[in-house]
């Protein structure tokens, strides 16, 4: 199933895509696991909304060996998990805004797990039951910040609108090998796959769960493949997953 929410007449609305032009809209306020109302929208009608509202995103840094590599860094031998507030998310269309000065702003696609029921401690048997399904991110990155004196990790990747998220949530996909790109303006600057993960879904799930309770709505970016490379205003960055779609969001200063 393939879960939407979105504006449609001024209101907030949720359902889930019939096919690839139109909406059948569920009952107001019924959640992921939806009654439709019998009500179909066209797709080109409505403005999508970030497909989850979480209460924290759980960020992921250094997860695929290349990365880590292109950065200067060791593959790391447990999971990095960096939590920063929710206030940095946005949805498809929506601009990247580049604050003036910031200096190098760098794209990473994600695949992200959006967490489905509220859960602590649970075993990477248990985790995927946990999960509501997966969509796109973007962890935009502020460079200059986040390797600067002091580093800054949380404050270089929370900055507003830097958390794109979307189009949609897909609940039934098998996360563990899945084409992960970024194209910005055209051009294909990151290609990879979700096999090479260095640690997967499940247990990013269960690292995530042992430190804190993770809420139905919640997100985990899991790391993006190399090819990371500067924004500039003017840009249209796209996360496009395979068995998803595409996030598309244009990048503007201001
Ligand atoms: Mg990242």
């Amino acid at each position: 199933m393939v879960y939407v929410r979105y504006q449609h007449s001024g209101k907030m609305c949720e359902g889930a895509l019939l096919d690839s032009d139109t909406i059948e809209e569920f009952e107001p306020g019924s959640g992921i696991n939806g009654s439709p109302m019998g009500r179909a929208i066209p797709l080109a009608d409505v403005r999508l909304l970030p497909p989850c509202e979480p209460s924290k995103l759980i960020i992921v840094a250094r997860n695929y060996a290349e990365h880590a590599k292109e950065t200067g860094s060791e593959p790391p031998s447990e999971p990095h998990l960096h939590p920063i507030p929710a206030s940095s998310v946005i949805g498809h269309g929506e601009a990247i805004a580049l604050p003036p000065g910031i200096g190098r702003v760098d794209h990473e696609a994600e695949l992200v797990v959006v967490i489905g029921r509220r859960c602590r401690s649970v075993t990477e048997e248990e985790a995927l039951g946990y999960v509501a399904g997966y969509t796109c991110g973007n962890d935009v990155s502020a460079r200059d910040v986040q390797w600067g004196t002091p580093p800054a990790f949380a404050r270089a990747k929370s900055i507003d609108t830097f958390s794109p998220l979307g189009p949609w949530l897909v609940t039934d996909l098998d996360p563990s090998d899945l084409l992960v790109e970024c194209i910005v303006s055209g051009e294909v600057r990151q290609s990879g796959r979700t096999r090479d993960m260095l640690f997967p879904v499940q247990r990013l799930v269960m690292e995530s769960s042992r430190w804190m309770t993770l809420e139905p709505g919640d997100c985990i970016y899991t790391g993006t493949p190399s090819g990371i490379t500067p924004l500039k205003g003017g840009d249209v960055c796209e996360v496009r997953i395979e068995g998803i779609g595409s996030l598309m969001n244009p990048v503007i200063v201001g």
